[in-house]
This record gives structure tokens, sequence and C-alpha cells, in this order.
């Protein structure tokens, strides 16, 4: 079973609105990478809010995400494709802190102000755009909305939600973004930002199991959405043996050599999906021969 975004319009094409479902993905994140509930929250709204920035892009592009703050979870990295595919991790995924004062999760105390929201968009050949700011919350819906304002000039207002159960699994995730396309009415903005803010908490409407239909009627009113596009998100990671094959080519004959000499073998772990690649001393001892072969080939030249 895979989660869903659906991107529609509403208003006469004034106002860009995706609603995500993301609690398929972020359970898978939770297991890969055994967080704890603060952490499995913080990590899966960061995962929620990059699917979101990610289905503004077209074809190859993407986007990642860095939330850097001083809190005790470290960094959250996260990125994503126009596709729905999403990845990320966090510097420490065992943080479980107590409930906030409003009997959440404490999200904005895990992630410490102050700190920082960078956001790159890999748009093809060239330089990433990049956008930094600082964190004003540290609940991250507020921070990507500041985001939006301030990097991109486009109003929005995101929502961002995870629960948890008892047992540390994922109860609801998902997230919604509208934003005012260019010369909507200052009325409009008005008008939806008093609806929002009539919708109360995000998280009382994920956990009151609203489908992403109703929840598309209930933030831009029944019958105003138009829809264009549904696509699948899930968590996926591209990265597989040969990639690190590469990487540790690229650290050299002598370090190879010492791998294969003290430690008979080496594993390297992906950051972003906890995957495991074990490479054996004849797969180590075939890594140096491709770059004694390489050094030769680019003598002979
Ligand atoms: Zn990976």
């Amino acid at each position: 079973m895979t989660d869903r975004l659906i991107k529609a319009l509403a208003f006469d094409g004034q106002v860009r609105v995706f609603v995500l479902d993301a609690k398929q993905t972020v359970q898978e994140a939770k297991e890969r990478h055994q967080t704890w509930h603060t952490a499995t929250a913080a990590l899966g709204r960061s995962l929620a809010a990059t699917a979101l920035l990610a289905a503004n892009l077209k074809g190859q592009e993407r986007v990642s995400v860095e939330v850097i703050g001083s809190g005790p979870l470290g960094r959250i990295v996260t990125d994503g494709d126009s596709q729905g595919n999403v990845r990320g991790f966090v510097n420490n995924p065992k943080v479980a802190l107590e409930l906030n004062s409003q009997g959440k999760l404490d999200v904005a105390g895990a992630v410490g102000l102050p700190g920082s929201l960078v956001v790159r968009k890999h748009m093809g050949s060239g330089e990433p755009f990049a956008g930094q700011v600082p964190l004003v919350s540290g609940e991250l819906a507020e921070d990507f909305t500041y985001y939006m304002a301030v990097s991109e000039q486009t109003p929005s207002a995101i929502g961002l939600s995870v629960l948890v159960n008892a047992d540390e699994s994922v109860a609801a995730a998902g997230g919604f973004m509208l934003q005012m396309m260019p010369g909507a009415d200052d009325l409009l903005v008005d008008l939806l930002e008093a609806r929002i803010k009539e919708l109360g908490r995000f998280s009382d409407l994920l956990e009151s199991q609203k489908t992403l239909e109703e929840l598309l009627d209930l933030l831009v009113g029944p019958g105003n959405a138009q829809v264009l596009e549904e696509i699948p998100v899930s968590f996926h990671c591209p990265c597989d043996k040969e990639r690190f094959a590469k990487g540790i080519r690229s650290i050299g004959k002598e370090e190879i050599q010492a791998m294969i000499d003290e430690d008979h073998g080496a594993e390297v772990v992906c950051h972003f999906c906890g995957d495991r690649f074990t490479f054996s001393e004849d797969e180590l001892s075939q890594l140096v021969a491709e770059i004694d072969q390489q050094r030769t080939e680019a003598s002979e030249e």
C-alpha cells in the first residue's frame, strides 16, 4: 500500500492546494531508522513537507531539505522528487521527550531553537537554487510556511502532522499546503486564513480519519477544488552497492588495502535508508585492481 498526494486548484485557479497522506512513508522511515516517538514526528513532518515541496517540481527535478536545530535531534536531512519518492534521516533517532503543554509530541523541543532551515532545489544542470531561513518555531509547519513566504515569495499555509501510537507505530501522518497564485484576490487570502484557523489543529483533523478528498473540501470549501493529479508517495532510496563501491574506490588504494589487512572486509551503511552493504576481502581486492587498471589506462593516453 502506498500513500498519495492530491494536487488541486481552487477558486478559479487562484489557489493551489496539495493534500498528502504519508502514514506508510513515515512508518517505513520509523522502521528503517528505529526512531523513538518525538524523532518519528519530527522526521515524519520533514518528510511530509519535502513531499509537498517536491509536488511543485517537474521531471527530474529534486529538492533537498535540512533542518539544523540546536536540540537533541541534531540535523534532519530529507530529499524528494516530483514522482513522490522521499527519503530522509535524523542524526539522533533515539529522542523521546515528554509531551508538550498541549499534550502533543514536542517536536519544537526536539528540534530546538535557534536553528535554520535550508532548502535546495536541483533543477537540472548548474548550481541548485538554495534558500535559507532561521527557524521561527521548530514545530516545522510554521518554519516551512515562513520559508515559502521569505525565500520563494509565495504566501502559503502549511499543515504537517504525525500521530504516534503507544506501541511507537505511526497512527497517522500527513500534511497540506495552500499556495496563493500570483494575482490572487486579497479577500481570498483573508477568507482562507480565517477558514484554516477555524479548522483548528491539523493533527485533530488527521486523527478524525478524514479521506484526502474530505480534507480538500474542508480546506477550500465543498466543491471548490478542481483535482488536477494524484501521485503515489513512498519512502524510496536509490542507493545500491555499485554507488558505495564507487565511494570506496575514491578513498584510494592504500586505505582500501588497510581495510583488507586490518578489517578483512568493509561494511557501509546508507545514512538515508539504513541499508547495509558488505564488501568481502575479494571484493575490496577487486576495487584495488580496478584502480590499478584505471591508472594504467590513464598513463597510456
Ligand atoms: Zn539508501
